[in-house]
């Protein structure tokens, strides 16, 4: 057991994460996720551009690559939940993973074609009262 210097409560060791040098923090865990979730909420801005930034952008990719390669079975799991949502909603991502199954550059097609396809696949969903 170990004393949240935060909360003030006392916690098993688990509840308090490690840090670089292999000694304990001291906040518990439900302590460090609140002031991290205040932390991002009143620096949105600011964190946008840090992850806006190319580099970091660059690192972000590897860092997911990482994890994926660690964590396959979740990987596929929220990469399936991500194509599911994105053909539930007619996202643009999904109308244009469409257009280049049918070998159309979607480069090169203008958003009113994205747009007239969405509805089209809407009221072809309409008709037939399912999934298009
Ligand atoms: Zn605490």
């Amino acid at each position: 057991m170990k004393l949240c210097r935060k909360c003030g409560v006392e916690k098993p060791l688990d509840k308090f994460r490690e840090n670089s040098r292999g000694y304990l923090c001291s906040p518990c865990t439900d302590c460090r996720s609140i002031s991290n979730k205040t932390y991002r909420k009143n620096h949105f801005e600011r964190l946008k551009k840090i992850r806006q930034h190319p580099e970091q952008r660059k690192r972000d990719t590897a860092s997911t690559r990482r994890w994926q390669a660690r964590n396959p079975e979740k990987a596929r799991a929220l990469e399936l939940a991500k194509n599911h949502k994105a053909t539930q909603n007619l996202s643009d991502f999904y109308i244009k993973s469409l257009l280049r199954k049918a070998g159309i550059n979607k480069e090169v097609v203008p958003s009113w074609f994205l747009e007239s396809y969405r509805f089209y696949l809407k009221a072809k969903r309409l008709i037939r009262g399912g999934d298009a």
